[in-house]
C-alpha cells in the first residue's frame, strides 16, 4: 500500500496509507482534485503583483527620464 500524497494541516506529508486506485488516503482525497482541477498555474498573489507593478514603474521611470536627456 503506497503511501498518503497528501500534506497535513502543518504542512507535513500524511503518514497514512492510500486508498486503494488512489494515491492520497480518504481524508485528503479533497487534495487530489484540487490538484487535477488546478494544473501548476503562475499564482499571481497581491505580492507579486505588487512587485511586478513596481518593477514595471521603475523602468518606465528609468527610461523617461534617459529619453528626456
Ligand atoms: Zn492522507
Amino acid at each position: 500500500m503506497p503511501q498518503c500524497q497528501g500534506t497535513t494541516k502543518k504542512g507535513d506529508q500524511c503518514k497514512r496509507d492510500a486508498q486503494e486506485g488512489s494515491s492520497f488516503c480518504a481524508i485528503h482525497v479533497d487534495q487530489a482534485v484540487r490538484a487535477r482541477s488546478a494544473p501548476t498555474s503562475v499564482d499571481w498573489d497581491r505580492d507579486s503583483m505588487l512587485k511586478a507593478a513596481i518593477g514595471f514603474a521603475a523602468v518606465g521611470a528609468i527610461l523617461f527620464f534617459r529619453l528626456r536627456r
